[in-house]
Parts: C-alpha cells; sequence; structure tokens
C-alpha cells in the first residue's frame, strides 16, 4: 500500500535519486490502530454557560484523541428531537429505569413508563435547545467507551470524581425532578458506535469530518517504539 515517488536531480554533478515512500494513514507500518471509533460529543447549554469549553475539550484532548470536527450552534427543536430518537426505546427504557428508582424508594407513581420517559424527553429537548453547544467528533482506539469514561455518569452528584461531569458540576436527578427539567450534566457523548454513525450523519456533513495524521498517533500507536532514536 506504499507510494513510492522518485526524483532525480539534474542538478547534482552525479545522479541522485531520492525515494519518497509515504503511506495513507491507517496502514502506517509499524503502527496498530485497531478498533478505533468516532464518537459524537455535544457540550451542552450549561457547559458553554459555563465557560467550560476548553476545559472539557482539554479532558478528551489530552488522553490521545483526535478532534475530526468542531462547530458551534443552536439546536433547532427539530435537530433535538431527531438527536434523541436514535434509540427509539430510550422513552420507554427511560420510563422504566424511574418506575425502578421509585419502587426501590417506596414510591408509587400513575403515571405509565411512555408518559414518564417523554416527560423526561420533553424537558431534555428544552434544556439542549436553549442555547448554543459546541459539537464535536473525536476519534481513537476504542473512543466510545473512553469518552463515556472521561464524560462520568448520567447523575452529576453520583458520577465518579476525576469526571467532567463528577468534577465540574452538581446537578441531581433530586433537584431536577423537583423543577420538572433535564438533569444538567455539561456533555452528551454517544452510547455506541452505532448511535454514533447516526448521530455524526446529523449534525455533520460528510466533508465536514477532516481525514488527517495526528503527529501524537506515532508514539500512541506505534508498536516497536522505533524511530525516537537519533
Ligand atoms: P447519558 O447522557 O448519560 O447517556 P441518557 O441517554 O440516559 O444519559 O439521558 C440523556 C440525558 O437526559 C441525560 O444526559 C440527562 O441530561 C437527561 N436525563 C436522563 N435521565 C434523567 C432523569 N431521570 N431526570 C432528568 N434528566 C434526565
Amino acid at each position: 500500500m506504499h507510494r513510492q515517488t522518485s526524483i532525480y536531480s539534474k542538478t547534482l554533478s552525479r545522479p541522485f535519486k531520492l525515494l519518497i515512500i509515504s503511506h495513507p494513514t491507517d496502514t502506517i507500518p509499524n503502527m496498530n490502530k485497531s478498533n478505533q471509533q468516532q464518537s459524537l460529543v455535544i457540550i451542552k447549554p450549561d457547559g458553554v454557560q459555563r465557560s467550560l469549553i476548553g476545559e472539557i475539550v482539554k479532558r478528551y484532548e489530552r488522553v490521545g484523541l483526535k478532534l475530526l470536527a468542531m462547530k458551534m450552534v443552536i439546536p433547532t427543536i427539530q435537530q433535538a428531537r431527531q438527536h434523541y430518537s436514535s434509540d427509539p426505546q430510550w422513552v420507554v427504557k427511560k420510563g422504566q429505569s424511574i418506575i425502578e428508582k421509585f419502587k426501590a424508594q417506596g414510591k408509587t407513581t400513575s403515571l405509565t413508563d411512555q408518559q414518564l420517559g417523554q416527560n423526561i424527553l420533553d424537558t431534555l429537548i428544552k434544556y439542549i435547545t436553549s442555547g448554543p453547544v459546541v459539537v464535536m467528533v473525536w476519534q481513537g482506539t476504542n473512543a466510545i467507551k473512553l469518552i463515556r469514561k472521561i464524560t462520568g455518569g448520567t447523575e452529576p452528584l453520583t458520577s465518579d470524581v476525576g469526571t467532567i461531569r463528577g468534577d465540574y458540576t452538581l446537578d441531581s436527578y433530586q433537584n431536577a425532578d423537583m423543577d420538572n427539567r433535564s438533569v444538567r450534566n455539561l456533555v452528551h457523548a454517544s452510547g455506541s458506535p452505532e448511535e454514533a454513525q447516526t448521530e455524526i450523519a446529523l449534525w455533520f456533513k460528510p466533508e465536514e469530518i477532516l481525514k488527517y495524521r495526528l503527529i501524537a498517533e506515532q508514539i500512541l500507536y506505534d508498536i516497536n517504539l522505533d524511530g525516537i532514536l537519533e
């Protein structure tokens, strides 16, 4: 898969041949770039309003992920609805998880799982369309899992220290429920490679996803760590 180019110098007294070998990014020898994944990440309106764009980008950047696309938009209601409808089971599953939570607390509700889930979805649409957001595509080995780890659990109150949601905000389900609003947790990150592909296609045109080689990948994915010494 190498591309070889030969250049003959006519200006030197002796014939001189320079051999240039270039490689497409994913076929560089001695690099193991297996299980490369892309993930769609959104810095939600509270992240922008809290001036946390730089901090959040830094977290994904410093682990070695590659930023392929980035833009700032104010999502429309239609975009937000499409974004959160990539999993058609989401509403019912969310409603069921709330009923489970109620049961564990000894509480009951007259609402169905569908109604409870739909209410969460409605408040979520209101939240995500309330102001500018930053939409990004990140790529790297096991990017989906890695980004979810760095992002932290859904509820900031219980998400781990060291994660974005755990370190930079304080919201809880209890406070969100009391105000009948979505829990404010700064970031959205794709849950699976399939979800990521649907979400990326929703927010970006193919030509907006840049293809380039990041120098850091040379050390992150190099098999033998050769080529360091002069
Ligand atoms: P995650 O964003 O961690 O993947 P979900 O896909 O379950 O979580 O939910 C999407 C978003 O909906 C969450 O990030 C959060 O803003 C909001 N949300 C989820 N569950 C609740 C809930 N029980 N109460 C209020 N808001 C919620």
